[in-house]
């Protein structure tokens, strides 16, 4: 339910923005949480704070040309949307898929803007991309994409300004491309324009990690206030990218089986528990799709596999559930099947993976539920300490970096189950993040003034 001050507001967006849902259910989601902030202090509806937050401060569309390896020409079309930077430069990844449309960048922005404020670090939000599917393009395709993109998006980022990182079919190797454009471009060696990068060349240790590292320290923060950890406990995480892959190899660290894990093709199911070497093999070394993992793992071990649209990776009974695949990947019937198999936790790798419909049958029945703008936040927040690595001209060791992001996590988990205490909805994590996270947006806009 949105207070009756706040649905204005929301019509307004609705009417600005047509044609763009995801937009429209990353701000009711967050409107929602805002009644109870508006009716302690309503000193928020001043200044059209709120109207504010929801309208991006700058968007860019561009076209991308380039050839491809058969000499013809191809267009995509690039995005940057410069969300809010009262809390410092624009910080948020750029996705490369065929789905990316100005509501789905809108609403990455949107949600990077408070995830980023969780966090606690000077960095604002803003998200950007392209439609351009990286799979099945070689590497000099992707390569000339990537100078082609960057050859626009340069005039519009800087270490100051705004610095863009992975995303969805963004990683280390688009990333290095779009750092040797933008160096080229500028005749600068400005490290801290992009984060994700190598080691070599400017990167942070832990980054690759971060992400799912830090959901798996988020959802161990969750199940300690009930006094249980990982230890023993079936896990599914779907997807099996960057955030997936380290969140199955923290999982077992901390001694859970992960059971199942995922891509767009379908789903493989391996009880004995996923082979984390194996995982790797396909996904980041052959590129290839999830049933390869069967191959590697040879006749009569089990495991099997599952199509798409056959079933669901979220019928695979499991204690802690980790969407870590992209938006709306879990739904109400999802969320359904997780409460009748005794789910426990559900956190967010991805953004926004769980329709409102789900997130609410999850928290009627009592599951921990962590948001994806808290419990994903590792990613960008080692993307911050990257940047700060960077300015110093420095370079932290594994466990420093990991030492502070495991701290960033459990500060974050602290700070939104504390804010859901003082807002009279103990254990509501999504709550408790969406108000913190405006809570600190909102005040550094006030003191900045109407801008
Ligand atoms: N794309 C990641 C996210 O959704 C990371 C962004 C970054 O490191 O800037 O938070």
């Amino acid at each position: 339910m949105i207070d009756e001050k706040l649905q204005p507001i929301l019509e307004q967006v609705l009417q600005r923005n047509p044609g763009e849902p995801e937009f429209h259910q990353a701000v009711r989601e967050v409107l929602e949480s805002l009644g109870r902030v508006i009716a302690k202090n309503p000193a928020y509806l001043e200044q059209a704070l709120i109207e504010r937050i929801c309208e991006p401060e700058r968007q860019i569309i561009f076209r991308v040309p380039w050839i491809d390896d058969k000499g013809h020409v191809q267009i995509n079309r690039g995005f940057r949307v410069q969300f809010n930077s009262a809390l410092g430069p624009y910080k948020g990844g750029l996705r490369f898929h065929p789905t990316v449309n100005v509501g789905i960048i809108k609403f990455l922005g949107f949600e990077q803007t408070f995830k980023n404020a969780l966090t606690g670090m000077p960095i604002g939000g803003g998200k950007g991309g392209s439609d351009f599917n990286p799979r099945d393009r070689s590497d000099a395709e992707v390569m000339r994409f990537c100078q082609s993109l960057m050859t626009e998006l340069h005039r519009h980022i800087g270490e100051e300004t705004d610095v863009p990182a992975g995303d969805i079919g963004v990683g280390g190797r688009e990333i290095g491309y779009l750092f040797g454009q933008y160096k080229r471009l500028t005749n600068r060696y400005e490290a801290g324009v992009l984060t994700g990068k190598a080691l070599f060349y400017g990167g942070s240790r832990a980054r690759t990690e971060a992400t799912g590292y830090g959901n798996t320290y988020f959802i161990q923060a969750m199940l300690a206030t009930r006094g249980q950890s990982f230890d023993g406990k079936k896990v599914v995480v779907s997807g099996s990218g960057n955030v997936a892959i380290y969140s199955v190899e923290k999982v077992q660290a901390f001694g859970g089986k992960v059971v199942a894990v995922s891509d767009s093709s379908g789903y493989v199911v391996d009880q004995s528990g996923i082979n984390l070497e194996l995982l790797k093999e396909v996904k980041e070394f052959r590129r290839g799709r999830i049933a390869e993992y069967l191959d590697l793992k040879g006749a009569g071990s089990g495991a099997h596999f599952v199509k798409a649209g056959v079933g669901s990776i979220w019928d695979v009974p499991c204690d802690v559930g980790m969407p870590s695949a992209t938006q709306n990947e879990l739904t109400g019937k999802d969320a359904k099947t997780l409460v009748t198999n005794g789910v426990i936790a559900v956190g967010e790798g991805a953004n926004m993976p769980s329709t409102p419909e789900a997130i609410r049958i999850l928290q009627e029945a009592g599951v921990l539920f962590a948001p994806g703008k808290a419990a994903n936040a590792g990613g960008v927040a080692t993307s911050a300490l990257e940047m700060q690595q960077n300015a110093s001209r420095d370079s932290w060791s594994f466990d420093k970096t990991e030492a502070r992001l495991a701290e960033i996590m459990r500060t974050i988990h602290d700070t939104c189950a504390s804010t859901a205490d003082e807002y009279g909805a103990p254990g509501d994590y999504v709550l408790g993040a969406n108000i913190a996270g405006f809570v600190r947006v909102a005040e550094a806009m006030r003191a900045l003034g109407v801008i």
